[in-house]
């Protein structure tokens, strides 16, 4: 959407030998100049050429290769809309030498006191009130600007240089640049990319959901998010698969003979020695959640959806040789008539789990920046929020696959792991897509992550 033709592209095609000649206008003095005192006179002749068009010769000249393209400008700029975040880039190279690119997040901080209609709110409903929490509903005037700093510090600490970019494009000279992230607080909130409402909740009462509007325009943040994490167990290394979808009113496996097969190889894949669900079988844990479309009584689905789960699970247990794991039978919760929802959801999972912490102000950046969820929560508590399920797709996939490449987003399927768009911490390469495309943009160059 926010891809433009890079122009550079366009003269490769008016360059083939036999099209038309039609160069771009000349270039700047000072390139030539440059181009001469770093690469020497042959170099500079064969760009005068370029640029000065000369009669065309009866014979065709013997083929010499022209000299590799260079980026040109001091800066570059990434104005593009949607603006989620600013983007320069100054080239310093070619290889070895290693520029930078800089994201900017521009936020304008609200600070809101909590009030007694927050308690009504979904977070704080069981939650029984002390008399020092009901003491404590302003923000401490000191802690303000401790907060922006500390968001500024987490997100750029949690999201630079997790991978560098690189251009390595025939005909071009080699350019990397390692990627730094700012974060700056600007006094008008019509020139932030993101207005972030920071909510005061009295110490010790439960978290607030945080949360990024759609557009990217607006967020609210609890007032500890960039401070206090969030603790959770999640796999260090899992697979999920949908298994479906089944037949109307069917649990029969035949139905999906085809994805099991396909999960049954998956799985014998990764338990080869040295592949990472390698070693005993107690190791490796299955788990099955069954699920039924809406049509049909409540309570039929779950049977129907708990017989789905627990065949497909047997099934796949005798042929990779696993023991048969938790089936969860969640029948059409949050499902709709789409026949898509007749199925299971299959996984396989390193044991045991393992600690991760997220600070979800480093999470809520990530949809600052324009990415998605990539968590599994089936059932949110707060209806405000969408059903994640298991092994659907996150909303920033295609755009991985097509920028980054298909292992990035195979690598980014909904499930709880270590993902900062997920339960822990870490930036995948697939999240970096965003600024990758800022990157072509920018230069009208294609980048990879490298
Ligand atoms: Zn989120």
């Amino acid at each position: 959407m926010w891809r433009h033709e890079s122009p550079w592209r366009r003269d490769e095609q008016a360059d083939r030998p036999g099209a038309p000649v039609s160069r771009r206008p000349g270039r700047p003095a000072d390139f030539v100049l440059r181009l001469q005192a770093s690469a020497g006179n042959l170099a500079t002749t064969a760009l005068l050429r370029q640029v000065t068009p000369a009669p065309a010769p009866a014979v065709s000249p013997p083929a010499t290769a022209p000299p590799p393209r260079r980026l040109t400008k001091d800066e570059y700029r990434f104005t593009e809309s949607p603006r989620l975040f600013d983007m320069t880039y100054r080239p310093v190279g070619p290889l070895p030498a290693t520029g930078t690119a800089t994201v900017v997040l521009n936020i304008h901080v609200k600070f809101k006191d909590f009030d007694p209609s927050m308690m009504r709110r979904q977070e704080f409903l069981r939650h029984r009130w002390t008399k020092a929490q009901l003491a404590q509903f302003a923000w401490p005037a000191d802690k303000k600007a401790e907060w922006v700093g500390k968001f500024s510090q987490v997100v750029t600490d949690g999201w630079k240089e997790k991978f560098a970019f690189k251009l390595d494009r025939p005909g071009t000279e080699k350019y990397r640049a390692t990627c730094g992230i700012e974060v700056r607080h600007v006094a008008d909130p019509a020139a932030a990319n993101t207005v972030i409402t920071a909510q005061w909740i009295p110490p010790g009462a439960p978290r607030l959901r945080p949360s990024v509007a759609g557009d990217r325009k607006t967020a609210e943040l609890d007032a500890r998010d960039p401070v206090e994490a969030v603790h959770t167990e999640v796999p260090s290394f899992s697979v999920v698969r949908q298994i479906g979808p089944f037949r109307f009113d069917s649990a029969d496996v035949a139905d999906v003979e085809g994805p099991v097969k396909e999960f049954v190889a998956l799985v014998r894949r990764l338990r080869r020695p040295g592949a990472p669900l390698a070693g005993p079988p107690d190791t490796v844990a299955l788990g099955a959640t069954g699920r039924a479309s809406s049509p049909g009584p409540t309570e039929y689905n779950v049977k129907l959806a708990g017989r789905r789960a627990e065949n497909v699970m047997n099934r796949v247990a005798t042929e990779t040789g696993l023991d048969p794991g938790i089936a969860i039978f969640r029948g059409e919760l949050n499902a709709t008539a789409d026949p898509k929802f007749r199925r299971v959801d299959l996984f396989a999972s390193r044991q045991p789990q393992v600690g991760v912490d997220q600070l979800m102000a480093v999470h809520e950046a990530g949809h600052m920046f324009g990415l998605g969820d990539e968590y599994e929560d089936d059932n949110p508590q707060d209806k405000r929020f969408a059903p994640n399920f298991s092994g659907d797709k996150p909303a920033h996939s295609d755009d991985v696959r097509a920028e980054v490449g298909d292992e990035a987003a195979d690598d980014l399927v909904k499930r709880n792991t270590d993902s900062i768009m997920s339960r822990g911490s870490a930036v995948k390469p697939g999240h970096y897509v965003y600024f990758l495309r800022a990157m072509d943009s920018m230069t009208g160059e294609q980048w990879t992550l490298g």
